[in-house]
């Protein structure tokens, strides 16, 4: 089935997924993959990045090069986005981090907001939500929401694994949200889990299961 969603197959990609599913896979090797799998889509996700023209001075000569034209701010969902906020600033260190506190309400699935640091208006012209799972998609709409009355124009979301049903809602919510994510799985539990996922992607990476 298609989604409206980018999806990489690139065997890297996949070989890394497979490991960070595995359930005997430990907490610092997991941190170590969803790093990884982030730098990946990362790489993706900014492929239209704006650039601009720009003077450099290499050892041999002066030649015109290329620099990123627009601010990045990464938007990592608390607490199992924290994970991806690494290697973003790894591949792009000018980004700027603003946290935004969401938690799922285990009885309704529903986003409760308890942490917001974004400053009073958008210093950025690019917004990527950083959360491993999309699961419901509730967070990441509260998320959208949050950041489109801040005044973000462009905003992206990047994640390691969706339902069908979190895509689904996101996009029905948001459609100019591009979506960028390792596999679409096959579908969400009772809890709100997605299946066959990695579990809880929080819990992985903190040690906390
Ligand atoms: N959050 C997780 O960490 N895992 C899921 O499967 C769904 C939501």
């Amino acid at each position: 089935m298609s989604y409206p969603v980018v999806q990489s197959n690139h065997p890297l990609i996949q070989h890394k997924l497979t490991l960070l599913r595995r359930a005997d896979t430990e907490p610092k090797k997991f941190r170590e993959l969803v790093r990884e799998l982030t730098w990946f889509l990362a790489y993706e996700a900014l492929h239209d990045l704006p650039l601009a023209d720009c003077r450099v001075e290499t050892p041999m000569g002066i030649m015109m090069g290329k620099r990123a034209a627009e601010r990045v701010g990464l938007v990592p969902i608390l607490r199992a986005g924290l994970g991806m906020v690494d290697a973003f600033l790894e591949v792009l260190p000018t980004c700027q981090v603003w946290h935004l506190g969401l938690y799922r309400d285990h009885k309704t699935l529903e986003p409760v907001s308890y942490y917001n640091k974004l400053p009073s208006e958008a210093t950025v012209q690019v917004c990527l939500i950083l959360d491993p799972m999309l699961a419901t998609g509730g967070s990441a709409v509260a998320a959208c929401d949050v950041l489109k009355q801040w005044g973000a124009r462009k905003i992206k979301f990047v994640g390691l694994i969706a339902a069908p049903e979190g895509v689904h809602r996101l996009h029905q919510a948001h459609p100019d949200v591009d979506i960028h994510v390792a596999a679409v799985d096959e579908r969400l539990n009772d809890i709100g889990y997605i299946v066959p996922g990695l579990g809880d992607a929080g819990d992985r990476q903190f040690g906390t299961g």
